[in-house]
């Protein structure tokens, strides 16, 4: 019922002016009621339409329903309808309707961002029987507060939030809501500087040798912005209390980089470092990153997954997953500890140092929030920021084709490859299970290789593989041994093979803004020009948010203003896709909108840290959730 109530609408609709259907004219949109005299289902190209005559007193028309042919079983002959939609040529296209008496389609109504799957309607249906529910919510804003802030109770502004009287209703009752996320994020952060005031950290000395060769053999200069990062965190490390920084940056901005330097740094002071990464994918592609430069350098490193487990005394750098590194390996002497994307360094990880003394701690994240932003967001991080990828990258070209022409999507990547190119070939979202994935990728694999990708050598990658087997071909493919990977989202994050330039992401209508942004970043990392060519349906089988989806993708490699047009599409709840979930995984607030009420929220906060009261339920949720407890 909670997760009913607090799905929130993205805008109301107004009300639409009734019609009697021989009024109906021009393209406004109406309102229309009548019966339903006969049905027919019709197929056009991919199209599935219902076709329902329709007749008032006045007259009859065709009503057209776009891709709902269950509807046709509802519309029996008889059946009174009110259809709010708008005339398209002779035929009525219906957007809303209610059948037989009920009528809320015509009124100024909560619109919610429905899927694919769960129309308006059915999420309409479901909250209003939520509502009924909303006065057992508890309130969990202290009665003092609410009356200083001007607040209204929870209960109300969530029926507000569902059936308001008018638009800036649904807007005050939203902010209330948006208030009681902030505020609970902010008293949960609040207690967490407060935790840490007492935490120590051994000083690293000064960079020395090892970080000067590390500059000598890296094959680049380094960026103005990953100069100035490394400047941050030297600054950081010299301290007595840890470093406890974010380094954010878009994908390929180069940030991998910047963390091995901090990485090296607690060598150099003859501590351990360790990156810790969310996947046994990414931790092995950050291994393979590294392990080259360690070499070079005379470092020993280890990779330390479900599967391989190096030899980690021995080892001065250790890559892994952030499971493997909780569950209690002896890193009695980290002094730097690299936590890529966001999952934080938590109170097991904590724990599991020995010795009172904490490391410093580097978190790296692509999730682009601009900088100020994430200062308030983070509250208890320094934010470092890489703001420009290396100068010698071309932006990436992408394409949006739609499958009709997908053959000419894999003439251009065939012609790429015959130049000695490599390419990601990109699998559909559509299976349920990493199973049933893996073999959905697998079958891709083995058509691509008889039929457009004949000739050339094809590797699949998917969740499955063992890591040995990933690994291996991992390998294979940064050796150039092979042209393409077929692949499931597993290459999301981390992969990083600068030779592979061009990226087919098949069905692309069917992933997230985010992901999309992510999957593309694994081309355009080196010096030549890249590709991305998102495949989709045909157009009229998407839905207006995938449209959008798709043109912005082609209109902009540009992390942060795709994430404003991301959170536009969402109704702003979330930033980013599910790996980068968590602190900004707000339903109500606005991130850029509200940030009156962000500051008003850290404000009051403060002398929230010793409150006892059912907000604590909320901030122990929140951050137990998210692995963020203190
Ligand atoms: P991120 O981790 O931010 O996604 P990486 O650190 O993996 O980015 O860098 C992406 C690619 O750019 C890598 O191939 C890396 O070697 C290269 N790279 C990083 N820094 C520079 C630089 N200063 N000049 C040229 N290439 C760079
Ligand atoms: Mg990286």
């Amino acid at each position: 019922m909670g997760d009913a109530l607090e799905y929130r609408p993205h805008r109301y609709e107004p009300a639409a002016p009734e019609r009697r259907i021989v009024e109906l004219f021009g393209e406004d949109e109406a309102v229309i009621a009548g019966e339903v005299l006969s049905t027919r289902l019709q197929r056009a190209r991919r199209l599935k339409l219902v076709k329902a005559r329709v007749a008032d007193e006045t007259g009859e028309i065709t009503a057209v329903w776009f891709n709902q042919a269950w509807l046709a079983d509802r519309l029996q002959p008889g059946t009174r309808v009110r259809l709010r939609g708008n005339l398209r040529g002779r035929d009525f296209a219906v957007r809303s309707y209610d059948l037989n008496g009920v009528s809320s389609t015509a009124d100024f109504a909560p619109v919610y961002p429905a899927t694919e799957d769960v129309t308006v309607k059915k999420l309409r249906e479901v909250t209003a029987g939520a509502l009924e529910y909303a006065r057992d919510v508890v309130d969990p804003l202290p009665a003092e507060l609410k009356a200083s802030a001007g607040l209204p109770g929870r209960a109300d502004a969530l029926v507000a939030l569902h059936r308001p009287r008018e638009e800036a209703d649904g807007e005050r009752a939203r902010r209330r809501l948006a208030f009681d996320e902030l505020l609970t994020l902010q008293v949960g952060l609040a207690r967490r500087r407060q935790g840490r005031e007492d935490e120590r950290a051994t000083p690293l000395s000064d960079p020395g040798e090892l970080a000067a060769r590390y500059r000598d053999v890296l094959p680049f200069e380094l960026t103005p912005d990953q100069e100035q990062a490394i400047a941050e965190i030297d600054a950081d490390l010299g301290r007595d209390r840890p470093m406890e920084r974010l380094l954010q940056g878009d994908v390929g901005s180069g940030k991998t980089v910047v963390a091995l330097y901090a990485l090296l740094r607690a060598v150099e002071s003859d501590r351990q470092g360790a990156l810790m990464a969310p996947t046994e994918t990414l931790a092995e592609q950050h291994f393979l990153t590294i392990e080259p430069l360690c070499l070079e350098l005379g470092v020993p490193c280890a990779l330390l997954t479900r599967s391989v487990k190096h030899d980690v005394a021995q080892a001065r750098i250790v890559v892994g997953t952030h499971a493997l590194i909780q569950e209690g390996v002896e890193l009695g002497d980290l002094g730097v500890a690299v936590v890529d994307e966001q999952h934080r360094f938590g109170v097991e990880q904590r724990a599991a140092i020995r010795g009172g003394r904490q490391p410093h701690v580097l978190h790296m994240t692509a999730t682009p929030i601009p900088r100020t932003l994430a200062l308030t967001v983070y509250g208890d991080l320094s934010v470092t920021e890489i703001a420009k990828p290396p100068a010698n990258r071309k932006p990436i070209m992408t394409r949006w084709i739609t499958e009709d022409r997908a053959s000419d999507a894999y003439r251009r990547l065939t012609r790429l490859l015959k130049e000695g190119r490599q390419a990601y070939v990109v699998c559909p979202l559509i299976e349920e299970s990493e199973t049933s994935r893996a073999r959905a990728a697998e079958g891709e694999a083995e058509r691509l290789r008889a039929n457009e990708l004949r000739g050339f050598r094809v590797g699949c990658l998917h969740g499955k593989l063992r890591t040995e087997e990933r690994r291996d071909l991992m390998a294979r493919f940064k050796a150039r041994e092979l042209d393409v990977l077929v692949a499931t989202t597993v290459i999301e994050v981390g992969v990083d093979v600068p030779n592979s330039t061009v990226m087919i992401v098949q069905e692309a209508d069917r992933f997230g803004l985010a992901q999309l942004h992510q999957l593309r970043g694994r081309v355009g990392r080196g010096a030549e020009q890249s590709y991305c060519l998102l495949v989709s349906r045909r157009r009229e089988e998407l839905t207006e948010n995938a449209v959008a989806r798709l043109e912005a993708l082609v209109s902009t490699t540009d992390g942060f203003e795709l994430a404003e047009v991301d959170l536009e599409l969402r109704g702003e709840g979330q930033l980013l896709g599910t790996r980068q979930s968590g602190l900004t995984d707000f339903r109500f607030a606005k991130l850029r909108a509200d940030r009156d009420l962000l500051e008003q929220a850290r404000h009051i906060a403060d002398e929230l840290v010793d409150y006892d009261g059912p907000l604590n339920d909320e901030v122990e949720r929140l951050f137990a959730e998210h692995d963020l407890a203190a």
